[in-house]
Parts: structure tokens; sequence; C-alpha cells
């Protein structure tokens, strides 16, 4: 049976926290090196909550070498361009958390065929190479996934633009999710400890809308700490892809009555699911044949938040994005519903528009 324990703390109380995560988690990290992997989409600063928030690597970091570690602290994020893994680490404060410990793993990379679909991809060989994970992701939504936690976080295994090639390829969510627990395969973490002190509701990984969930949460089991997680964010773990194919492949437990779950861990109220996504409820054939074609996403942009640096069209997959008047003109027939756009505009110019479908879905309470 896998366990999760679930702590209530505060990002002061986040050294006391790990204190009870090792005492039920033990680790024998004496001479060890170990990756302590964030969650840094990117350049986003710590107020955002978008990125594993700094006090976490902070206190992990000293805890690790005081178990006689030899740590370093990396991630690829989403965001492209020349020095953007340095620079989304320095303004998310994680560089300075870090003391040190921090390093570009963009560098140094090794091919990889996923198991599963056979894409290949230049994974950091500091991730395939380290003695001992420690994967820490933040408790957040996902506008396309639904969930961003332990799986998701290996999408910064890969290197570089590789990520919105990725997108391109795996255009719709279930494809795109059997990928990312692919990639999660190629290295499972020894112990998954997540940020779920502020969370994120609504449309993730990169929204405005932030909800205080008081949580750390641990466990040696990703797939089950993220079925914790997506059953605090009420949803049905079933019914969200990741988990699913996690699941057929017995890499960890999806069913809840099978998850030692130690804390309080019951549903958080009135939090927000992303408006986007295959409503519960309803079967998923029916969603896959028809949701495509009646219910392509739409963006509202703010043009008074757009810088025009034009990042949204660069990532694009599709290249259904072209500058205008300084900001952004989308054309839909060449859109792939991948949500990089959104998720990756450092200024959050970039909306979800509800369709009148999703507003009925929401009322009727099936997303
Ligand atoms: S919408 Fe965002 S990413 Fe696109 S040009 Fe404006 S600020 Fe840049
Ligand atoms: S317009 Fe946005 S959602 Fe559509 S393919 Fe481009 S990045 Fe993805």
């Amino acid at each position: 049976m896998s366990r999760v324990l679930v702590l209530d703390a505060t990002y002061e109380e986040v050294p006391a926290a790990l204190d009870r995560v090792f005492a039920a988690f033990p680790l024998d990290l004496d001479g060890r090196r170990v990756l302590l992997k964030p969650n840094i989409l990117g350049p986003y600063p710590p107020e955002r909550h978008v990125n594993t928030a700094p006090e976490v690597v902070r206190a992990l970091v000293e805890r690790l070498r005081a178990m006689g570690a030899t740590v370093t602290v990396g991630d690829n994020p989403g965001a492209r361009g020349y020095g953007m893994v340095e620079k989304s680490a320095e303004v998310s404060g994680i560089l300075e958390a870090s003391m040190g410990a921090y390093r570009n793993i963009s560098t140094d990379s090794v091919e990889k065929t996923l198991p599963g679909s056979g894409i290949k991809v230049s994974v950091s060989r500091e991730v395939l190479e380290t003695e001992v994970l420690i994967s820490a992701p933040k408790f957040k939504t996902h506008v396309l996934t639904r969930i961003t936690g332990a799986i998701k976080n290996s999408f910064g295994f890969v290197v570089g633009g590789q990520k919105t090639g990725l997108h391109r390829h795996l255009p719709d969510s279930r494809a795109f999710s059997e990928m990312l627990v692919d990639l999660y395969r190629l290295r499972l973490p020894d112990l998954v400890i997540m940020d779920g002190i502020t969370g994120m509701e609504g449309n993730g990984p990169s929204g405005t809308s932030l909800y205080p969930v008081g949580k750390v949460l641990a466990s040696y089991d990703g797939v089950a700490l993220d079925t914790v997680m997506a059953a605090m964010m009420g949803m049905e773990p079933g019914r969200v892809d990741m988990l699913e194919y996690a699941a057929s492949l017995e890499l960890g437990e999806t069913d809840l009555s099978r998850i030692e779950v130690v804390g309080e861990a019951g549903p958080l109220e009135k939090f927000r699911r992303p408006s986007s996504g295959i409503p519960q409820r309803v079967p998923h054939w029916v969603m896959e044949t028809f949701y495509p074609h009646v219910d392509r996403p739409r963006f509202d942009v703010d043009n008074d938040a757009c810088s025009g640096c034009g990042q949204c069209g660069e990532i694009c997959p599709g290249t259904a994005i072209t500058m205008k008047d300084g900001h952004p003109a989308y054309d839909y027939s060449s859109c792939l519903s991948c949500y990089c756009c959104m998720e990756l505009c450092s200024e959050q110019a970039i909306e979800l528009h509800d369709s009148l479908l999703t507003r009925f879905y929401r009322r009727i309470g099936i997303i």
C-alpha cells in the first residue's frame, strides 16, 4: 500500500515539516549525489507561485546537505531563448535559495527513446545519472492535462525548445499525458515533496488564481501523491489521463482506497478546476470524438498587459499566432489547442475565453 503524508504548513514551517517528511520516508543520503528538481516553469517571481517556492528549495538544500548529500538543484524551464534557463532560476528566487547548489542542467544531455510512443527526446544527463532524485513539484492545475504534479514535473527532464515540438507531435491531452508518464518512468523519483502551501486553481499552470492550500505533501510514490492532490482538487483521479495511464503501467497507486493518507486531505472548498479538458462523468469516447469539433479553445488578449515581446508567436507549435500592431493575432484554423501561448506569457496577458459549452459544463458541475 502506498502512503502519502499531508502536513499542515506555512512557508516558515517548512523546515519543521521536513523533519516529519524524512522521519516518515527515510533515505540514506550520506556521501550520495542528489538532484533536487523543483518545478521552474519560467522567469516568474516567487509571489506569482508558478514555480516551487524558494523557501521550500532552501530548506531542502539545507536538510539534504545536513544528511551528508552532495546536492544539485536544476530544471529545464518551458521558457525559450538564450539564457532563459539561468534567468528563470534567478527570477524565481531559486538560484539564491540553492546556496551554490544550482546548476544549468540543460548543457549536457542524452538522447533517449521514450517507451510507448517511441519519440526521441534529449534528456538532461544529470537526471539519468544522479544517484538520488528528489522531485519538488507544485500543487497546481493545468489547462491541458488538468493537474501539474509529480508526474508532470518530469517534463523538465527535456532540454531546450524541444518541449514545444512535443506539443506539435502530441496535440491532444491523452497523447501528451502518456508522453509525460513515459518521461516520468525514465527516472522515477526516490522521493516527492510537494509545495502545496500556496497552490494554483483555475487555468494553471501559470494563472493568476491562487489557493491557500496550506499543505506540504510527500510520498515515495509520485503517482499516489498526484492522485491525492487530484482528489483534493475535486477531480476523479480516474478521469485524469496521466493517472489512468500510469495506473495501467503499474507505476504507482491511483486507487484512493489503497492509499494510506496520513493527515487531512479532504476536497478543498470552492476549488476552481480548469475550464478546459474532459468534463468528468462524460464518457471519454464521446469527448474525444466530438469535443475538438465543437469546443476549440479561444483566447482573449489583454493588450494593456501585453508587452509585445512576441514570445507567444515564437513558441506556438501550430504557427497560429502572428504579431499585429504589436500584439498577438490568432488564426484558429492552425491552433493545436496546446495552451502554450497562455502558459508561457510572462505578462499573463492571455486568458482562455470560456465557450458557451464550458460555461454550461461549469454551471452543471461536470468540470
Ligand atoms: S501576449 Fe504575452 S507572450 Fe504574447 S506578445 Fe504579449 S506579452 Fe508577449
Ligand atoms: S495558438 Fe496557443 S494554443 Fe494554439 S497552438 Fe499556438 S500556442 Fe498552442
